[in-house]
């Protein structure tokens, strides 16, 4: 009677949210430690944000809403995704729901029956095996070297294709590797995708933070093929600094959006009223807020990037885009005489006092993920304590 599902069994907490909530345990016993884990922006809401908040609630608008988000956010993102990707969507073909993490677990849920395969290029964002796993799918990962820039080939994609492929996933620019696919990338995976009939799951949550005068391209916008078979998954955490409200939406086909809807009802039912207000002026009202935040994260990347790069053992990529640093730290791990790279991350955090993620969660062995989503001072502190600790231990 006590014995767990199945179906968690195999299911371990995200690394990310474990080692950040460690790192805060230590800050709160008075230890001084820089904290290069999170994945969430360090600037507060902005303040016409907070302020349409409160007004809502000001007004009364503190009860239910539809399931799938209220029209007029529907409105809203609608707006969005023709301003910005030129797209056009109606309100039946986009759900809001609790974060872009939510809105990917019921897209799974609805989407996947067992043993239905979904591609998942590697090194990946932690929750999409787990989350194709819970609705009883199967993860198929496909690596993307350091030799790629971390990204995977249409070739690669047709290769691993079955018959029972239900979709990929494109996550650009990409947590944890920070990389952007180009159009002709994303045009030749697309075809891949529409000869042997899959779906693409195009998370673009990082879409405003790209750096160096790169572009964001949502593969929805390269066919109208292209856009038959994507969903867009997208969100106000990282790009209005609203990680805590959990917004996030979906745009694409309407009959699974439909069943999401559906779902959702049963589940969570809308995503918090007052959040989905916040919502509406975050993408109604000015998006300068956005742009100044955009160029604070380049400035600190190009701060950073040689400082880490110079780290003795570290190989480091620059990055395009999201706010990530992923070096290869093989050597690095090997010279100091750490097993791995769980072992190097957990004596940065305990001997140098600073939080990073170990890459084995993201589906790479070699690597660090360090967030440059913390002040220039804060960050400076943290790569000078790894660089020495590196050297001590050299
Ligand atoms: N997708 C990726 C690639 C992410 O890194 C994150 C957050 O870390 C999410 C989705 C989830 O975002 P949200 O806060 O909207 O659930």
């Amino acid at each position: 009677k006590k014995q767990l599902a199945s179906r968690v069994n195999t299911l371990s907490p995200s690394t990310t949210l474990a080692i950040t909530a460690k790192a805060k345990e230590m800050k709160a016993a008075g230890i001084d430690v820089i904290g290069l884990g999170a994945g969430e922006p360090d600037y507060n809401t902005p303040k016409n944000i907070l302020e349409a908040a409160y007004q809502s609630m000001q007004d009364g608008k503190t009860k239910y809403t539809p399931a799938g988000g209220l029209p007029q956010l529907k409105d809203a993102i609608i707006d969005k995704l023709k301003r910005d990707q030129g797209l056009t969507y109606t309100r039946k073909e986009v759900l809001v729901g609790i974060g872009a993490k939510h809105v990917l677990y019921t897209l799974f849920q609805v989407l996947l029956n067992k043993g239905n395969e979904v591609i998942i290029p590697s090194p990946f964002w932690v929750s999409y095996p787990e989350q194709v796993k819970l609705a009883e799918g199967t993860p198929v990962f496909v690596e993307g070297t350091a030799a790629e820039r971390f990204k995977v080939s249409a070739k690669q994609i047709r290769d691993a294709i079955t018959d029972q492929t239900k979709a990929i996933i494109i996550n650009s620019p990409g947590n944890p590797t920070g990389m952007i696919y180009s159009k002709e990338e994303l045009t030749a995976i697309a075809e891949v995708c529409r000869e042997k009939d899959v779906w693409i799951i195009s998370d673009e949550i990082y879409e405003k933070l790209v750096y160096d005068g790169k572009e964001h391209v949502s593969i929805a916008q390269l066919s109208d093929d292209a856009k038959d078979r994507t969903f867009i998954i997208n969100g106000v955490s990282k790009s209005h600094s609203m990680t805590g409200w959990r917004i996030g939406y979906i745009a694409g086909d309407e009959e699974v959006v439909g069943a999401m809807t559906n779902l959702a009802s049963h589940s969570t039912s809308n995503p918090t009223t007052t959040s989905q207000y916040a919502a509406i002026e975050a993408y109604n009202g000015s998006q300068d807020t956005v742009e100044v935040m955009r160029k604070d994260f380049e400035s600190r990347l190009n701060q950073a990037y040689p400082k880490l790069s110079a780290v003795p053992g570290f190989d480091v990529l620059k990055p395009q885009g999201a706010f990530y640093l992923l070096p290869d730290v093989q050597e690095a791990v090997k010279k100091t005489g750490y097993a791995n790279v769980d072992d190097f991350a957990q004596a940065l955090l305990t001997e140098a006092k600073v939080a990073v993620i170990p890459g084995t969660g993201f589906g790479s062995d070699t690597t660090i993920r360090l967030s440059y989503a913390t002040s220039i001072d804060q960050l400076e502190e943290g790569i000078a304590r790894i660089d020495q600790f590196v050297r001590d231990h050299w």
